[in-house]
């Protein structure tokens, strides 16, 4: 069967996947979402150890089970100490780009489970008072969150129950045009949960067997770098959907599905990688084939952590990661076309 995109579907993934704060090792909801998701569809689900969420959804063969993975977890920040004026001071989970974060809104949450709205400043916030305002740089050391509560000491703000290491997660700012165009924080890689999501939705809604047994797997620390360092021993290949690269020479575009050939922990699979771009040719799709120059995928992890397996990274076009992010509706359409022909071996 031919694969039809279902924008609203999968704009409702997106719009309610980004509602749920997850940076990494703060990923509970978001993977409590996709388990009652799994429910929903009546397919098995089983977290791991570590927090990891997999899916399973049977195939024709038997004999032979595949891995999907994408990662749920996003960038963040933690409180590493409260200031004596009452602010916080931070240390970033992941690598979120810095002045990207200037005068953007967060949450704090406490380990008593309340939650405290803030603004991440520049240290020189006000032009009428800092000369330095606007070229000062911005880094852990300059910047601070200031949260929307009278405290004006360390020990009041101790008493509303933040301490050294509470997360602060940063507002997504999700925004999709009538036209197609996505905007947000962490389309890495919640676009993509949301592409493997949308396409369990249509396999199910259309009673599809994928050709191998599939287990779709979510990981959970992916932005500092061992998502899916491990994988059930059954999975003999690995498909990552991430990110793609978009910028200088790159041949991506926002509007496409990546195909990496290499990034910074290597070149992937040559075989598998092949198949990939003879499938993107044969039904058509708007794809390119990259190097990514800084980057490593989940499937760089599950490979460093010693797994026998083969592994290929595909994904839709993202520009200015990392940071406020932008892809379209027509990538998200041409990477769901390019998973879905994989796993149904169209
Ligand atoms: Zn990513």
């Amino acid at each position: 069967m031919e694969f039809q995109f279902k924008q609203d579907v999968v704009a409702t993934l997106i719009q309610e996947l980004m509602a749920i704060d997850s940076p990494s090792g703060y990923t509970q909801n978001a993977i409590a979402y996709i388990e009652n998701k799994a429910n929903a569809y009546q397919l098995p689900f089983m977290r791991t150890h570590k927090g990891n969420g997999i899916i399973y959804m049977p195939g024709r063969n038997a004999k032979t089970t595949i891995g999907v993975c994408a990662h749920v977890d996003t960038l963040g920040l933690m409180v590493r100490s409260i200031k004596s004026n009452g602010r916080l001071c931070f240390t970033k989970v992941g690598g979120p780009i810095l002045p990207s974060l200037d005068s953007e809104w967060c949450k704090v949450y406490t380990r008593e489970g309340k939650v405290y709205s803030g603004t991440i400043y520049s240290t020189s916030p006000a032009a009428h008072v800092f000369k330095d305002a606007a070229s000062k740089e911005r880094t852990e050391d300059t910047m601070e969150v200031i949260l929307d509560e009278k405290v004006k000491s360390k020990e009041e703000v101790e008493k509303l129950g933040i301490q050294t290491g509470d997360y602060i997660c940063f507002d997504p700012k999700t925004t999709i045009t009538e036209n197609g165009f996505i905007k947000s924080r962490f389309l890495d890689d919640k676009l993509s949960v949301a592409i493997i999501l949308g396409i369990i939705d249509f396999m199910v809604e259309n009673h599809i067997q994928p050709e191998n047994n599939v287990k779709f797997m979510f990981s959970t620390y992916e932005e500092v770098g061992h998502g899916m360092a491990y994988i059930p021993e059954d999975i003999t290949e690995l498909l990552c959907v991430d990110m793609g690269c978009i910028g200088q020479d790159l041949n991506c575009s926002e509007y496409d599905v990546s195909i990496c050939a290499k990034d910074s922990s290597g070149p992937y699979d040559y075989q598998m990688t092949g198949d990939l771009i003879a499938l993107a040719k044969k039904h058509q799709l708007q794809y390119a084939v990259d190097i990514y120059p800084y980057y490593g995928s989940d499937a760089s992890a599950a490979l460093r952590a010693g797994h026998d397996i083969r592994a290929a990274l595909i994904g839709p076009g993202v520009f200015a990661s990392h940071g406020y992010e932008r892809s379209t509706m027509e990538a998200v359409d041409q990477s769901m076309q390019l998973v879905y022909y994989y796993l149904t071996n169209q």
